[in-house]
């Protein structure tokens, strides 16, 4: 066998366990910090003055203003509470909404950053922080940004809506389907990211039938630290360059657009790399784009972009920018068949 790749492990300490975030405070002191600022959306402000009631004197304050796409202004209003505090580290309960804010003040502060994750989008293993500013988002990458600590507690997520549990499922489906493509994936990459689909395979329909089911619960949660292992370590390709360009330029949401794209992608993509994405088939049904929409089907997720109000002219227009400045591809992109895969996804249609 011929090898040859690049792979590099990730430094942060990955906690798994039914009641693990108890040990929180632990895990302040043990990265050698004493000043904690717990973060949290305003959905989620009761858990966060909880946690940082049970994190005791380690915890100086929470702040419960994180919202979706790490908007700049909301951060520089945290970063004033993270100076007026003196905080040393912050501790992120919450989803890539939470965690996104955390990397920001990290990204500024280089404070170490602990996180709790409550959906799977996988954004706690990744060095990538998204941030708008002025209605544009923009990306950077660096190593401050990735959470020293990430702590998966089944317990704090049977309170996730069934919805939002299976378009979360869904998105961190879409990082590892397009990891097993991936440019400069490997050996490991490949290992983890079939791993984290069968996780989601087996999890899915378990939350659904049983949301308090907390073994369900941790495999979603096993299944979001692989998938979001592997969108942190190799590059993403078509459909992570249409969910961007649907969600910067129509601000349709985040997930359920995840959820809807990823048959029609994995299709599309099937073509040119059957091989690669044989493990997609084998563990959802064929063919590769079919298996997955039967599959998202029966966990009751969104299929349609008219759902989410798109309009068939918006699809022209996303159709023109998903080609500009494209990200790399296993399959040869133009416009026209961009357009037709919107249509498909548009109506909802199973892909062939
Ligand atoms: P989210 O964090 O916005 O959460 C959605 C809603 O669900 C919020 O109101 C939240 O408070 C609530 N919620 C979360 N967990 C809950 C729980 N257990 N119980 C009840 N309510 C709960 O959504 P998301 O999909 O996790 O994150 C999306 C954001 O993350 C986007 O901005 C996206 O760009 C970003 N993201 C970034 C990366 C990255 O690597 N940088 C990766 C994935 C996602």
């Amino acid at each position: 066998m011929s090898l040859s790749f690049h792979y590099a492990g990730s430094p942060a300490h990955i906690v798994f366990g039914e009641g693990a975030s108890q040990e929180v405070a632990n895990w302040i002191a043990k990265i050698g910090c004493r000043r904690a600022l717990v973060l949290s959306t305003p959905q989620q402000k009761t858990d966060a003055q909880a946690l940082a009631t049970k994190i005791g004197p380690l915890a100086v304050g929470v702040f419960s203003g994180a919202v979706m796409h790490t908007p700049v202004d909301v951060t520089e209003t945290a970063m004033k509470l993270v100076g007026e505090s003196g905080a040393d580290c912050v501790v992120s309960l919450g989803g890539g909404s939470t965690t996104g804010l955390g990397k920001a003040i990290a990204y500024r502060t280089n404070l170490p950053q602990i996180v709790i994750p409550t959906t799977y989008a996988g954004s706690e293993v990744t060095p990538i922080l998204g941030q708008t500013e002025g209605g544009r988002k923009t990306t950077v990458k660096d190593a401050k940004i990735l959470p020293e600590v990430v702590i998966y507690d089944a317990t704090l997520t049977t309170g996730l809506p069934v919805g939002l549990s299976v378009t979360s499922g869904l998105n961190a489906m879409a990082h590892a389907v397009e990891a097993l493509y991936a440019q400069d994936r490997n050996p490991i990459s490949t290992l983890m990211a079939v791993e984290g689909l069968r996780a989601f395979r087996a999890a899915l329909p378990e939350i659904i039938a049983t949301p308090s089911d907390l073994t369900a619960r941790a495999g979603g949660l096993y299944g979001a630290w692989l998938c979001g292992t592997v969108l942190g370590a190799v590059g993403m390709a078509l459909h992570h360059k249409i969910c961007h360009t649907l969600g910067g330029t129509f601000d349709t949401p985040h997930a359920e657009t995840h959820a809807i794209m990823l048959p029609h992608t994995a299709a599309f993509n099937a073509v040119a790399v059957p091989e690669l994405l044989q493990p997609v088939a084998e563990i959802f049904g064929e063919p590769v784009g079919g298996g997955l929409w039967d599959f998202a089907k029966s966990i009751g997720a969104p299929r349609a972009l008219r759902d989410l109000g798109l309009t068939e002219v918006d699809l022209d227009k996303a159709s023109q920018i998903a080609v500009e400045n494209p990200y790399w591809n296993p399959r040869p992109i133009d416009r026209q068949s961009i357009r037709a895969l919107l249509q498909q996804a548009w109506e909802g249609r199973r892909p062939e």
